[in-house]
């Protein structure tokens, strides 16, 4: 099994990225984000709660993406592997991941981040609020909180996994192609290991 855990802050590509990977490596792509608006769009008692917190530019509590990503991996049991995107996003979630891949005895492999300057993230995201109809990419402040929820509690996963040798960063702005094949040259030399 591959699994691998894309990371960055919003608007960095993990979304686009994602999907190349999954066509390469053949993974199941799960995007606690997108299970959010899933529940939101079906009018879940979570996805009701979430709703509120998201459109806050907030991050939802531990326990609710933790139990959605354990959900998932359980109705997956065929899969060659997880891409992990927008999860885990605090310290106490990347425990719980690695103790939810221990039980399947398929580590992560590797943690890869884009890194993009704040300016460009503003500027994508407000782009792409015009066509994605979400709400939290559609003001400024409200993007503003987000990558201050990225910064104080999302960016300290990163040297969760670079203590356990896991991490590697890619440069996020320019040519996708090329971004692309940096990403696997990352995750080639974590699989070597
Ligand atoms: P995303 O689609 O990844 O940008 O996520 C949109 C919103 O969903 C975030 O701003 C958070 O409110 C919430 N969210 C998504 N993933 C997580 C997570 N792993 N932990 C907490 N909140 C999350």
């Amino acid at each position: 099994m591959l699994n691998i855990v894309l990371f960055g802050p919003p608007g960095a590509g993990k979304g686009t990225q994602s999907q190349n990977l999954i066509d390469k490596y053949k993974l199941v792509h799960l995007s606690t984000g997108d299970l959010l608006r899933s529940e939101i769009a079906n009018g879940t008692d979570l996805g009701i709660k979430a709703k509120t917190l998201m459109d806050s530019g907030l991050l939802v509590p531990d326990e609710v993406v933790i139990g959605m990503i354990d959900n998932k991996i359980s109705e997956n049991p065929q899969s060659e592997g997880f891409i992990f995107d927008g999860f885990p996003r605090t310290v106490p979630q990347a425990q719980a991941l690695d103790a939810l891949l221990e039980k399947k005895n398929a580590p992560l492999c590797c943690m890869v981040a884009l890194e993009v300057e704040e300016q460009e993230l503003v500027k994508r995201l407000l782009l792409r609020g015009k066509t994605s109809g979400r709400p939290d990419d559609q003001n400024e402040q409200l993007i503003g909180k987000r990558v201050n929820e990225y910064n104080t509690k999302t960016a300290p996963v990163a040297d969760y996994y670079k203590t356990q040798n896991k991490f590697s960063s890619v440069y996020g702005i320019g040519d996708l192609d090329e971004i692309f094949n940096n990403l696997c040259s990352a995750i080639e030399k974590h699989r070597v290991k």
